[in-house]
């Protein structure tokens, strides 16, 4: 049985639970073989988060986040399972923005983060709730198909990949010591007027994965399903290190 977590102290919890039952019985028909039982929990405590193989850190608003989990004395276990533990955790949007090492546009004195990707965010990247939208993806780790429709809410991007920067010798030699490296998994034309090219709006680094976007307020399942065959397989061969084994 393997049992994966949904951080609830705020956001879009109930969403990714009922996305992740879904996936969990794709995946089980698409496998010849039997695939593993799994249980779907709500985390809010310390207690709660060690029974987990498996995290996600859901949408809603990455302040509030980090100080409900300071008071509840899970910032630090969360930092435990995600960076000492390796074990595999997906962000959305303000999930993203906790995992991240570094956020910029943030208030007055900061905030508190996870980390697990050597990344910085720009948070709110689109303005605000107003300026919310629906935009679609291709997501080259996703099999061919419809793009993806993803809904962005206040959404965050990434606005540098600190590893491979230039001058951040220490930062490398930590990753090079995890052995693996940021990878982009997915970008989105930048809004007219703030420059060419793309956003980074999702990425994976090792065992923690990232994405700008909610993928649990769509009724499409395939990230949820792909993200969930990444920790079977990952678990499978005992695995610290998710990329290894896609
Ligand atoms: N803007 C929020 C933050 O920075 C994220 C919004 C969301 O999760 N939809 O935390």
């Amino acid at each position: 049985q393997i049992t994966v977590g949904v951080l609830a102290l705020q956001g879009g919890v109930i969403e990714h639970i009922s996305l992740l039952q879904k996936a969990a019985a794709q995946l089980s028909s698409q496998s010849s073989t039997p695939t593993p039982q799994f249980s779907f929990i709500q985390v809010r405590t310390a207690a709660q988060l060690s029974q987990c193989d498996a995290l996600i850190i859901p949408g809603g608003e990455s302040t509030t986040m980090a100080i409900v989990a300071r008071r509840l004395g899970l910032l630090d276990p969360l930092r435990e399972f995600v960076k000492v533990q390796h074990k595999p955790t997906w962000g959305t949007c303000a999930g993203l923005v906790m995992l991240a090492s570094a956020a910029s546009a943030t208030k007055q004195g900061g905030q508190e983060l996870i980390g697990g990707l050597d990344v910085k965010v720009l948070r709110n990247r689109y303005g605000t709730q107003l300026q919310s939208f629906v935009g679609d993806l291709r997501l080259p780790f996703l099999e061919e198909g419809e793009p993806f429709r993803g809904v962005f809410i206040r959404a965050p991007v990434v606005e540098e990949i600190i590893s491979s920067g230039p001058g951040t010798a220490e930062v490398d030699e930590v990753a090079k010591l995890k052995g693996n490296q940021v990878e982009v998994m997915g970008t989105y034309p930048k809004p007219q007027g703030t420059g060419e090219g793309e956003d980074i709006v999702a990425v994976r680094q090792g065992n923690v994965f990232g994405t700008s976007f909610h993928p649990e307020l769509t009724d499409d399942v395939r990230i949820h399903t792909w993200w969930l065959k990444q920790v079977v397989e990952g678990l499978k061969s005992g695995g610290r290190d998710v990329q290894a084994q896609s």
